[in-house]
């Protein structure tokens, strides 16, 4: 049977990788995307089973001892993300690529149970400043939480080294070549 490969994306909130994973994702064919499980509410237009699976938190702990995720994790305070097995298992058996766009404890998981099978891609900002500015400029996300999300941000970029490859998205053109580069090269491998 055809065994499919894993691309797992991580960065900052607002560094601009849900554009480059939509970018990479037109480019290349027989690439599909891994839908998250998560506790916290919807944001402006995110949909249900497109975006997110959105869950209560009991109904997130219920899979949790189900097993049913690959990986969790409690991203901030309460609020639950996870790789449902699900999602990636059936795929990589019928051939299929598939993309996850998770948290940097999570990809670091997902590296160590797939090994080669998965890249591992850390998107990172120019600077905390310019990700401060760019947070500001999306407007869904109060002062506060920007706040706790730049925190966030200088943590996980403390994990970048650990990333199979670092991607600084500065021009966004050219971000997305080199993404679109990595992984045509590591899927033909
Ligand atoms: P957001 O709330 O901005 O959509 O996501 C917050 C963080 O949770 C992001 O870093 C996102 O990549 C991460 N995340 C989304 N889904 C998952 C998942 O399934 N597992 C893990 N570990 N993190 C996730």
């Amino acid at each position: 049977m055809n065994t499919g490969k894993i691309l797992v994306f991580s960065a900052p909130s607002g560094t601009g990788k849900t554009t480059l994973v939509k970018y990479i994702m037109t480019q290349i064919e027989n690439l599909h995307f891994s839908v998250s499980a998560t506790s916290r509410q919807p944001r402006g237009k995110e949909q249900h089973g497109i975006d997110y699976y959105f869950m209560q938190p009991d109904e997130f702990r219920e899979h949790i001892n189900k097993g049913d995720f690959l990986e969790y994790e409690e991203v901030y305070h309460d609020k639950f993300y996870g790789t449902l097995r699900s999602e990636v298992e059936r795929q990589l058996h019928e051939g299929r690529n598939v993309v996850l766009d998770i948290d940097v404890k999570g990809a670091i998981n997902v590296k160590r149970i797939y090994q080669d099978q998965a890249l591992t891609l850390f998107i990172q900002p120019p600077s905390i400043e310019t990700l401060r500015q760019r947070l500001i400029n999306r407007g869904t996300d109060t002062m506060e939480v920007i706040n706790d999300r730049i925190a966030k941000a200088e943590y996980e970029i403390s994990f970048a080294h650990q990333f199979d490859r670092i991607v600084i998205n500065d021009v966004l053109e050219q971000a997305e070549a080199e993404v679109l580069n990595i992984v045509s090269e590591y899927l033909q491998a």
